[in-house]
């Protein structure tokens, strides 16, 4: 395994020019766009890292799943889907079109911005804050790692120019999606955006979901299958926006994405795995680390289907 992934980095790492950095988000343009890492969780405790998988990156929209996956414990699916539904977006991720348009104004999924600003919103607490806590504490014991920080700087950065957010979610509350305060809901979002990580963190993030959630990093069970399932099956269909379709078929994992250029893909009952690789394409996915994943894919026989 070692050599095939240290091999495989080597191999792909060409593709990082293809890409670019996110701009959109001043602080995630100081990125460096060369960067291509990978760090695997096998279930059964064996991990395995290559490339520059101890940088440092912000989780974007990977914090999507854990969110989504709080918002189906503290609520049913039918309650949940009655707010936003489970539909692939042949849409950007942060479409407003989508919104206005197509599917009676609720987000198409949980994995798009708008899905996931309404997801938060479902889950449970009495305050924003501590909503924010409990979306936190699922991705430290998912990742197994208690010292998590908010990269303070990309937070900053989004708070100041995420007016497309701001746009999507005062129109959810002119429909009725949210009840909630915008800027006080916003605030969760951005600082989930910005949780600094690294691909190990991803990896074992990944691996909770491979393992149906029965099996954290410290032993406990986290969540149950049935809701390891849905996200799985959301990741699948909607976890890399309009490009997901692509990536089943070239990858063909569970899969989400972040602008921040991590990937966390999940291989059910064998392993997860986290990349990083801040040169994306056009919609938005990391095109060295999927080019990485597909290969990996290959050469192992990874794919679900
Ligand atoms: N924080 C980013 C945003 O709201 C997340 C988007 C992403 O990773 N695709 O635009």
């Amino acid at each position: 395994m070692q050599n095939t992934i240290d091999r495989l980095v080597k191999k792909n790492r060409k593709w990082v020019k293809k890409g670019h950095v996110a701009t959109y988000i001043p602080e995630l343009a100081k990125q460096d766009p060369g960067l291509l890492g990978i760090s695997i969780s096998e279930l059964g405790c064996d991990q395995w890292n290559a490339g520059d998988w101890q940088v440092p990156f912000t989780l974007q929209s990977i914090a999507k799943v854990p969110a989504f996956i709080c918002a189906l414990q503290d609520n049913t699916l039918e309650v949940l889907t009655r707010k936003i539904s489970v539909a692939p977006t042949a849409n950007g991720f942060n479409s407003i079109e989508n919104l206005e348009t197509r599917n009676e104004q609720k987000p198409l999924n949980p994995m798009i911005n708008s899905g996931a600003i309404a997801a938060i919103s479902m889950v449970s607490g009495a305050s924003l804050e501590e909503k924010f806590q409990r979306i936190f504490h699922m991705i430290k014991k998912m990742a197994g790692n208690t010292n998590l920080k908010i990269n303070q700087a990309v937070y900053c950065s989004e708070k100041q120019t995420g007016d497309r957010n701001r746009s999507l979610a005062y129109y959810m509350k002119s429909t009725g999606i949210i009840d909630i305060d915008v800027e006080e809901l916003l605030d969760v979002y951005f600082r989930l955006c910005s949780i600094e990580v690294n691909c190990q963190d991803v990896a074992k993030m990944a691996g909770v979901l491979a393992g149906d959630g029965n099996f954290s990093p410290d032993g406990s069970p986290l969540f149950d299958t049935q809701t390891a399932k849905i996200a799985k099956a959301v990741m699948a269909t909607c976890g890399m926006y309009d490009g997901s379709g692509d990536f089943a078929v070239e990858v063909g994992l569970p899969g989400k994405s972040g602008v921040g250029g991590g990937i966390m893909a999940v291989v059910p009952k064998k392993m997860g795995i986290g990349v990083l690789g801040p040169a994306l394409d056009i919609k938005g996915n990391s095109l060295a680390g999927w080019k990485l994943l597909q290969d990996l894919s290959l050469e192992l026989g990874l794919s679900i289907f």
